[in-house]
């Protein structure tokens, strides 16, 4: 049985001041305050900017002690040198923050990321015990050309081939055509991608590592459709943009979540 993972990305929204009042009103609408109040089957993050990783955990502890996770959107995969703006996977360690967002694909689009680097991020984050959050997916034109596959299994292969053991890897199974469109995958189409994802681990791992990865789905995933997503069988949970903003939109859907298989 895998652990539900619901995963909300802030991206580039919220200020420090606005965390106490957003943790508040989510754990009220959530139903829970406390670690043992809160349902083991399904586990809850927030990747937020790098400012935002000190008080999102401390507002996250204060409203709700022990029942979030407070993740990076990205990281360097070198420890540390002369790269202007970045941040390494010892400082997030340092700081205590133990998952990241790797290989975004507004990381890919507008940042230039790369196959490879997507790569090096995730052997430095696994090698380091982390939790890499690892995205792929398809544009609309290699969608509409019918490469969704190729386009897949490159990404996913990049990833896996220079990683003996993907430790606590999870995959995002993001249509670009989806993000922020409004316009999320069906529930059929997203399984199709996610069983064919599994398949791709099977093969280089196989069943134990296979069966226990989780798969997010993301694209558009809001309180509506979250309950037919979580129904698929290769679904373990959604990586969640716009609609995580909203503390009562993200309670829905976590709540959708715990209730599914
Ligand atoms: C995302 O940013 O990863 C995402 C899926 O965004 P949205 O839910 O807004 O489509």
């Amino acid at each position: 049985m895998r652990i539900k993972l619901m995963a909300g990305n802030w991206k580039m929204h919220k200020l420090a001041r606005e965390l106490p009042e957003f943790f508040r009103a989510f754990a009220a609408a959530v139903g829970f305050v406390d670690e043992d109040a809160f349902p083991a089957s399904t586990q809850v993050l927030f990747a937020v900017p790098y400012p935002l990783l000190d008080p999102a955990t401390k507002a996250a502890n204060s409203s709700m002690p022990g029942c979030i996770r407070i993740a990076a959107q990205n990281v360097h995969q070198d420890a540390q040198g002369a790269f202007t703006g970045e941040v390494s996977v010892p400082m997030l360690k340092d700081l205590g923050v133990g998952a990241t967002l790797i290989g975004h694909s507004e990381r890919r689009q507008y940042f230039g990321e790369t196959d490879a680097a997507v790569a090096k991020k995730t052997k430095a984050v696994v090698e380091a015990d982390m939790l890499p959050i690892v995205c792929v997916g398809e544009t609309l034109a290699e969608r509409e050309a019918g490469t969704t596959e190729a386009v897949v299994r490159r990404q996913v292969e990049a990833v896996l081939a220079d990683l003996p053991n993907p430790g606590h890897l999870v995959f995002a199974y993001e249509p670009v055509w989806a993000i922020g469109t409004g316009r999320s995958a069906t529930a059929a189409q997203a399984q199709e991608v996610h069983a064919f994802l599994r398949g791709l681990v099977r093969k280089r791992y196989g069943d134990g590592i296979a069966d226990g990865m989780r798969l997010l789905y993301g694209g558009s995933a809001n309180p509506a459709n979250i309950g037919e997503l979580m129904a698929q069988p290769d679904i373990d949970g959604a990586l969640v943009g716009g609609a995580s903003l909203k503390p009562d939109d993200f309670a829905k859907m976590v709540k959708a979540a715990q209730q599914a298989h």
